[in-house]
């Protein structure tokens, strides 16, 4: 037999993270704009006692370990403590996106068979219609205090959470277990069929904390002021309640408050240096800050992902804001970070114009997860930059099946000499790899705009048009043509106070793409619909759009 290592053997737990924070960090802070209004403060070493008396509160409601915790809530102290007192006593804490259709909040809340479910304030009334509806749930928490319980309340026997945790001790040990037991459940957002629920494991969310928080990824580190502006609902805001906690750093949540003014103030007051969500918010408070003339004081870096970051937005931040993008893609199937554009030092010796292109792109990945391009059979397709294929991949925080489906969605792989390179993960988006293993989404594979058999990037024409001074927001969507089957028409919301036309818009490409990839047509609205995590709604614009005739 093998000679074996000889250290340690510790199970990868998440309640290590929390215990590391508050005996190594424990007068750090932690603030939080609380959805009653005022903004609370405290440390790592109080979020670790109440977490240990939350997982005692969970116990003497009778949960039993496997069981699922919910949670409807906005980004606070509150919720993070549930976090780790739930999946730190072996309960599953499934955090719900409260944007979604009310049915589909019943639909997941059922699938995942919740038996107690903690809410903020704001999700009374929700819950109220709802509550008939949920079936599995035994225990509904209020997470507010007793002076903020509702007088009156349609819930029968609606727990206080400042109650709850009062009754408790906090004499508890985390319990040890098997590191591959569920933590948590996220839902994709099921923009076609049903979500579906990813169940990640302590073992899977601890690496995907420590990689995280390396320098060629997030780059987290105890000096950091981390401001998730990322929902805890949105894949556990990309893993930031956990690589926050194993660096040590001030955390500051934002609770409701995601438009531009709140988070600029809050930036501002709490002398945020890090921060992350997709570009939407991005949008709301890069507007804020251009109108009133402003400019952050303290904050350094961002990631933008969960949809391509425009080179416009990257260009503002950067150029005028000095703050450092980084570009990074990734899914709820990968907890979610896959990869990120961050430059290797043959790269910085690449003229500036060089390095923004790379920028642009989605990046590396981070050890380990392993990435692939392929080609509707299974082989893999060259590093060259240009070969557009279906990417996939694998690694310790990717999912293997979904919650309660049969069957696998993963699918074997070759190489061009047909030598069988193990299963991955079929992402559904189209990308590029270059030599350097610079990875470029051109789209989502439903979303991709077939003309004539040859593809156009929906994401290259909405960076064009992003780029346009007199553009909000910009949709590249394929509408029906007769000759070509799809062409590309382009959705514009043009800013405030700014006149656009559609021969100027489409002038604006010229020269900045092929003549033939350039839309035939554009569309102004006032507003391009969004889904719960802040993503253009595609198939409800090529809904909307289904009629549309194009100029011949
Ligand atoms: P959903 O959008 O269904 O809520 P996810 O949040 O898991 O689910 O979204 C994952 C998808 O988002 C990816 O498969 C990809 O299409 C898109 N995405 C994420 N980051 C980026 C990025 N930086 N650039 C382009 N697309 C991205």
């Amino acid at each position: 037999m093998a000679l074996m290592g000889q250290m340690m053997s510790m199970p990868l737990l998440i309640s290590s993270l929390i215990q590391h924070a508050a005996r190594h960090s424990g007068d750090t802070e932690i603030v939080s704009k609380r959805v009653e209004g005022d903004l609370h403060r405290y440390t790592w070493k109080d979020a670790e006692l109440r977490s240990r008396q939350a997982a005692q509160a969970f116990a003497r409601l009778g949960l039993k370990a496997g069981e699922r915790v919910a949670t409807l809530a906005w980004n606070g102290y509150r919720h993070l403590e549930i976090y780790y007192g739930a999946s730190g006593s072996e309960l599953v804490c499934h955090t719900i996106n409260p944007r979604l259709f009310p049915e589909q909040i019943a639909w997941i809340a059922n699938d995942a068979q919740d038996a107690l479910l903690c809410f903020d304030l704001s999700f009374l009334p929700l819950i109220e219609k709802l509550a008939p509806h949920l079936s599995t749930l035994r225990h509904l928490v209020l997470m507010t205090d007793r002076a903020h319980m509702p007088a009156q309340t349609s819930l029968p026997n609606l727990l206080c959470y400042e109650e709850l945790l009062a009754a408790e001790d906090g004499h508890y040990d985390w319990p040890q277990f098997d590191e591959n037991a569920a933590s948590s459940i996220c839902y994709t957002s099921g923009t076609t069929g049903h979500p579906k629920g990813a169940v990640y494991s302590h073992r899977s969310t601890v690496l995907h904390a420590f990689a995280s928080a390396l320098p060629d990824a997030m780059d987290c580190s105890r000096k950091d002021v981390i401001l998730p502006v990322v929902p805890m609902f949105h894949v556990n805001a990309w893993g930031l309640p956990y690589s926050s906690a194993i660096v040590g750093c001030k955390l500051v949540m934002p609770g409701p408050h995601l438009d531009g003014k709140s988070l600029f103030e809050l930036f501002e007051s709490e002398g945020v240096t890090f921060s992350a969500g997709v570009p939407t918010v991005w949008l709301g408070l890069l507007n804020y800050v251009g109108a009133n003339q402003l400019k952050f004081s303290s904050f350094k870096r961002t990631v933008i992902g969960g949809s391509a970051c425009p080179p416009a937005m990257l260009k503002t931040l950067m150029d005028d804001y000095g703050v450092e993008v980084i570009h990074a893609w990734g899914m709820t199937e990968l907890s979610p970070l896959g990869t990120l554009s961050r430059l290797t030092a043959k790269q910085l010796t690449l003229p500036q114009e060089q390095q923004r292109r790379l920028l642009e792109k989605q990046g590396k990945v981070i050890y380990g997860v392993d990435m692939d391009i392929i080609d509707d059979e299974g082989q893999a397709l060259p590093w060259d930059g240009q070969s557009a294929g279906n990417l996939v991949v694998r690694g310790h925080w990717v999912i293997n099946s979904y919650f309660g489906q049969q069957g696998s969605p993963l699918q074997p792989v070759h190489d061009a000499a047909g030598v069988a390179q193990g299963q991955w993960f079929p992402t559904g988006d189209v990308a590029t790899i270059d030599a350097d293993g610079f990875m470029q989404i051109t789209d989502r594979s439903k979303d991709v705009i077939k003309s004539g058999g040859e593809w156009i990037s929906s994401i290259d024409l909405e960076n064009i048009a992003m780029a346009h001074p007199a553009v909000h927001e910009a949709a590249a969507i394929s509408a029906r043509h007769p000759k070509w089957d799809e062409r590309p028409l382009l959705v514009v919301v043009k800013k405030p106070g700014q006149a656009l036309s559609r021969e100027e818009m489409l002038a604006f490409y010229e020269g900045r793409i092929a003549k033939w990839q350039i839309p035939d047509d554009v569309v102004f609205v006032d507003e391009i619909p969004h889904t719960a995590t802040g993503k253009i709604q595609k198939l409800k614009l090529r809904e909307l759009f289904k009629d549309h005739s194009l100029p011949s």
